[in-house]
């Protein structure tokens, strides 16, 4: 039995970006699927959002790290993205995560000021509440997955 890894939706296709479009990203898809079963999760989907949806980006306020809407600073989903990283249901091996999202993005999200500037790099807050709640599985963004040495190692990891 394959062990299971969580995927971000958009990178097998489907269709559940802010814009309505999806990532997919074939070396996930071709070069993961003979070692390792997929359980696609989109937590921006999984708190309701809905697709087509306004962006939102990873702002620091205070020193603390939110997710809030780019155009709707008011609407802020930090606590809704994390409680869906806390609460995954199944055991997963490994999580491969879309790179610079502002939810899935695993230390490669940019940070903005209250002003929009762009002022460091930072996890989104999904990824960021997984590496917190699982310390033990494997966690990858998908850039990594294209150099093949890091590929095998989340294979083994997982
Ligand atoms: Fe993809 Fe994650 Fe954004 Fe959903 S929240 S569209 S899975 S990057």
């Amino acid at each position: 039995q394959k062990p299971i890894i969580g995927v971000s939706a958009c990178l097998t296709g489907q269709k559940v970006r802010y814009d309505g479009d999806h990532k997919h990203n074939a070396i996930v898809i071709h070069q993961l699927a003979p070692w390792l079963r997929f359980r696609e999760t989109c937590p921006e989907v999984a708190i309701g959002l809905p697709v087509p949806r306004p962006p939102i980006q990873v702002v620091q306020l205070e020193g603390r790290l939110r997710v809030r809407g780019v155009d709707q600073p008011q609407q802020d989903v930090t606590d809704a993205l994390e409680n869906v990283a806390a609460t995954l249901q199944q055991p997963l091996s490994g999580f491969v995560l879309k790179a610079r999202s502002p939810s899935c993005g695993y230390l490669n999200t940019p940070v903005h000021n209250p002003q929009g500037q762009q002022i460091g790099i930072a996890s989104g807050a999904f990824a960021n509440k997984l590496h917190q709640h699982f310390p033990r599985i494997a966690l990858a963004n998908e850039e990594d997955m294209e150099k093949p040495a890091c590929l095998q190692a989340f294979v083994l990891q997982a």
